[in-house]
This record gives structure tokens, sequence and C-alpha cells, in this order.
């Protein structure tokens, strides 16, 4: 079972959306004194703290009985990640500043923070291409969301449990969970190799390579505007800041999806399974770089991971995680190893039999090979 959101943009009338908005307020005002009782009460289970709020809030707030629900378990949710947090020492060392503010004072929502919905609050209707959803002016019915092909139809499909209401940059939108069954994995005819980078994105052991340039630009331009922003500290430079964040993130994951829906087709239509490095690796491997590309990259070698593996998995297509120890120093012609067979950043050439290649595309090889040797241990009767 694949687990994914799909996100429909909604479309509603200027009279729908001020209810949206209305219902956001309102969930969230709700979700604030929630998490002052169960701040000031140092009660933090969903169900205990349904004990102690549900009745009040649901009069207090002009909620349904299941807004009323899903806030009193947005505000156990978050208390469970901020403890999981302290615990985990993300929030400074017991003592530290940080750390004692934080702890002083209970957790707040943003007044336009998303709110859970379930399918008695939100109903979808898939031909009209409409959903009627649950507001505190009551029931909104006709509200029309628009996406494409593809999401559509695996909403159509694979809708199951929970979405999301988002209200981001002036934009409304439903993050819908979609559970999506395993197909079967074929087995594979060979590898598709891929190395991971920055220059290049990806490389294929088929000579594709996914160039990083037009990200590596966003990305230098967000830095250079984020020293210059930083110096002033006002409340609408964080903010601008911000948006720039998310906007990037959003790019980045547009063209990761990208990248991964072409290697996972490719692997398909040739009838291979894909070879990637373990994931583990290449932290280790980013984190020998210059400290801020860790912080930059990093998660999004991750995510590009992550986007190949499960759309493989969808389309039954095997994924190996191989490790990648020397994978850009090996030939992949002879197997000779050495540091002096990468004079450069782009250039492989084998010292050894004379093999050149574009660096990044003889590591998918080597990649590749590992992965049918990996299989076949693997999967060895
Ligand atoms: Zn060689």
């Amino acid at each position: 079972m694949v687990k994914l959101v799909v996100q429909v943009k909604l479309l509603p009338t200027p009279e729908q959306a001020a209810a949206l908005e209305g219902t956001l307020h309102a969930v969230n005002t709700a979700a604030d004194l929630v998490s002052a009782v169960a701040f000031a009460q140092r009660c933090f289970r969903n169900y205990d703290l349904r004990e102690h709020t549900y009745a009040w809030i649901k009069a207090e707030c002009g909620l349904a009985a299941q807004a009323a629900q899903h806030v009193i378990k947005k505000v156990a949710d978050a208390y469970r990640t901020f403890h999981a947090n302290l615990r985990a020492g993300n929030v400074g060392a017991p003592g530290t500043k940080r750390r004692t503010r934080a702890e002083s004072r209970p957790i707040t929502f943003r007044p336009d923070a998303a709110q859970p919905y379930d399918d008695r609050c939100l109903s979808w209707l898939m031909q009209a291409r409409t959903v009627s959803i649950w507001t505190t002016r009551g029931r909104l019915k006709n509200v029309a969301f628009t996406g494409s092909p593809e999401q559509l139809k695996t909403l159509n499909a694979c809708r199951k449990g929970e979405s999301d209401l988002v209200h981001r940059d002036g934009g409304w939108y439903l993050y819908a969970t979609c559970e999506i069954s395993d197909v079967p994995v074929t087995e594979p005819d060979g590898f598709l190799g891929v190395d991971l980078g920055i220059a290049n994105i990806a490389a294929t052991g088929d000579g594709t390579r996914y160039s990083g340039k037009g990200l590596n630009a966003v990305r230098h331009r967000n830095r250079e505007l984020r020293r210059r922003l930083q110096a002033k500290q006002t409340k609408s430079a964080r903010r601008l800041l911000k948006k720039r964040r998310r906007k990037e993130a959003r790019f980045a994951a547009d063209t990761n999806h990208t990248i991964a829906k072409q290697i996972v087709t490719e692997a398909e239509r040739t009838g291979r399974g894909i070879a990637l490095e373990d994931l583990q690796g290449i932290r280790d491997r980013v984190r020998l770089r210059k400290p801020q590309r860790v912080t930059l990259h990093s998660w999004s070698f991750h995510q590009l991971g992550a986007f190949i593996g499960y759309k493989a998995r969808r389309a039954g297509v095997a994924v190996i995680y191989v490790d990648p120890a020397y994978t850009s120093r090996q030939c992949s012609a002879c197997g000779h190893t050495g540091r002096a067979n990468r004079p450069d950043q782009e250039t492989f050439l084998c010292t050894s039999c004379g093999f050149a290649e574009h660096a990044d595309v003889n590591a998918a090889r080597n990649i590749a090979a590992r992965g049918v040797a990996g299989w076949a241990v693997s999967h060895a009767a």
C-alpha cells in the first residue's frame, strides 16, 4: 500500500471564499482555546482533552461535532510533535533561553492554519468536479475544484480518509489522502542506474542527464535575497523570506516529480528495475561537502529518491538501493578504481583502459551494475 497526497485547487466564489476563511479562523480560534486548556491542565492526550473541551468549544465557536473533534485531535497531535521535538533536543538543551520560552506558553495556531476534514464534513462529487464542505456558515455546496487529469484519476480511484483544507498564498486547496494498492513487482530485465547530484540533479546509465541549472539558479537568487533581507530583520522581510522559501520548495518538488516520472517511465518501458544509491550513503556523501549545501540539497536528494521509490512501486518497477562507495571513481567498463580517473567534476577518463564518459553517467552505470549484482543475491532461490 502506497499513501500519497493529491493537491487540488478549489475555485470558490467570493462568498464561498469568505465562508471558508471564516471557518478556518473559527477552528483555529477553537484550537487556541483547547491548547490553553491542555497547557494549563497538563492534559495532552486526545481522549482526555476531548472530555475537558469538546462540549464547550462546540458551543463557544459554533463548530459541528466532527469539526470540534478534529480541532481537539489537531491540538493533541501538535503537542505530541512538540514533545517529541523537546525530547530530541530540537528546541535547545534544558535551561536554555529558547527552550524555556518554548515551554512557558501554550502552542498557538495561525488563523489560517490547515484544518482536516473527513467524509462526514466534506464530500466529493467527482463527475461535477465540486465538493460540498462544512463551514461555520452552514454546508457549502458546489465549490468547484480543478486538477491535472492524472490527479483527478488518482483522486477518483483511490481517495480514502481525511483531506486538509489549506489556505496558501491567497489560494484555496484540498490536500486529499489517497491509498494506492501495491502493483506486483515485475521481474526486472536489467537495471537502470541513477546517480543523484547537484550540477546534474540526476543522471542515468543510458546517458540522460537532468540539469540542476534552473533549480540552482533559483536557489542562488534566493540566497542572495536572504543575505540582503536578513540584515533588515523586519516583519515584512521575514514574511517575504518565508514566501520565497516555500516557493523554492514547491519548485524543487515539481522538478523532482517530473524527473522521477521520466525515470520510472523509461525503466517501465524497457522492462528494467531502477538502481539508486542507498539514501544513508547520499546523506554521508553530501555531509562531506560545504555545510550550507547540506541544508540546501540533502532534503532534495531524499525527496527525489522517495518520489522515484513510490512512483516505481505504483508501476510495479523493481527498485534496489546499492552501496554508493567509489561509484564516481570506478570505471564502468573495466572496473579499475582510482582518484585519477576523475580529472574534473564532469569528466571520467579511465587511466587503465582509456574509457571516457560523462562522470555522472559513468557513476550511474556502476550503480546499475551493483543493482544487478544485489538483485541476484537477494533474489537467489
Ligand atoms: Zn577502465
